[in-house]
């Protein structure tokens, strides 16, 4: 189980370069392209998981939901998060990208949100 788990952050970390590099040929960035790029950094992953985590179903699927935080009293909803989701369960899962963007609604990372914004208009 370990070796898997390295495997598929390899394989994210390659994405992740993947979709830079592609920013950089086309010279610019926008919300759409980073949007197309997880799409198809998602599909390859989402043949990767096929048991839970927790109890090993292979009822484990990818899910896209609106889901509801809370961060010091105040509550936060992120729109159309995709997500694994383990009926047997309830696990959870959520990979980097999800994390992201569940972290750029949270007003916990207000301030990382603006120096994001910064340096993406840099590239
Ligand atoms: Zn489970």
């Amino acid at each position: 189980m370990p070796n898997e788990k390295d495997s598929w952050q390899e394989q994210l970390l390659k994405d992740v370069k993947s979709i830079r590099s592609e920013v950089r040929r086309r010279g610019g960035i926008n919300a759409k392209m980073i949007d197309e790029a997880i799409k198809k950094y998602r599909k390859n992953v989402a043949l990767q998981i096929k048991s839970c985590p927790t109890c090993g179903s292979k009822k484990i699927k990818l899910v896209c939901k609106q889901i509801t935080n809370t961060f010091k009293g105040q509550t936060y909803t992120v729109p159309a998060v995709e997500y694994y989701e383990c009926p047997s369960c309830g696990e959870h899962v959520y990979d980097r990208y999800a994390m992201r963007k569940i972290e750029s609604y949270s007003p916990a990372f207000a301030h990382k949100r603006v120096a994001g914004k910064r340096s993406l208009a840099k590239v």
